[in-house]
């Protein structure tokens, strides 16, 4: 079965949503009733995400999308464990999303705390030490250590991506999965788009 959605299209569409969203002009589609009803029994969203849990960041809101547009996996520091990996493979496997953005941001809490070496004793030591070698990779660059860092994370993400899954690399294989990496910017509202 091949995809109901092209990649190159559906990234045209998430970045004219954004564009909306800077301006103050979003529209909020395709979020009625109507639509509601006519996307219960089945859903066919046309772009997973993986973002921050920062509640600034909502990647529907973001991309100026709808109900049932976007499969989005949240945790903070949009760190991808095993199951928001596996949750990724669902995305891609059974509902056939064509592209996969992974959303970085400014002043992401969970990295600056990685940054100031929290502390890895709590449940939050599993985000910390996932971001560890892009804060390592980044500690002698110029400039914000946490913006570094964020867009370091996104970029190891998507290089690593294949690697961690069989299951995406078949699809990215055989092009019909485009992975890209982007950074939102809190204070613009833009979503940038990141280059391997
Ligand atoms: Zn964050």
């Amino acid at each position: 079965m091949s995809a109901p959605w092209k990649a190159d299209e559906v990234l045209a569409e998430l970045w004219a949503g954004n564009r909306r969203f800077q301006r103050g002009e979003a529209e909020g589609p395709r979020r009625d009733s109507r639509r509601r009803t006519s996307i219960a029994g089945e859903q066919s969203p046309r772009a997973a995400v993986v973002a921050c849990s920062d509640s600034r960041v909502p990647p529907e809101l973001l991309f100026d999308q709808g109900l049932g547009d976007l499969f989005v996996v949240r945790l903070a520091g949009n760190v991808i464990d095993g199951d928001a990996l596996g949750s990724l493979e669902y995305a891609v496997d059974h509902l056939d999303v064509p592209v996969i953005v992974i959303l970085g941001h400014s002043r992401c809490g969970a990295v600056g705390a990685a940054v100031r070496g929290g502390n890895a004793a709590t449940h939050m030591g599993g985000i910390l030490a996932s971001l560890q070698p892009a804060i390592e990779a980044t500690v002698a660059l110029p400039g914000d250590p946490v913006a570094n860092a964020a867009r370091e994370h996104v970029r190891r993400l998507v290089a690593g991506l294949a690697a961690r899954s069989p299951v995406l690399r078949g699809r990215m294989d055989a092009e019909t999965l485009t992975v890209v990496g982007a950074y939102y910017d809190l204070d613009t509202g833009a979503v940038e788009r990141l280059e391997p």
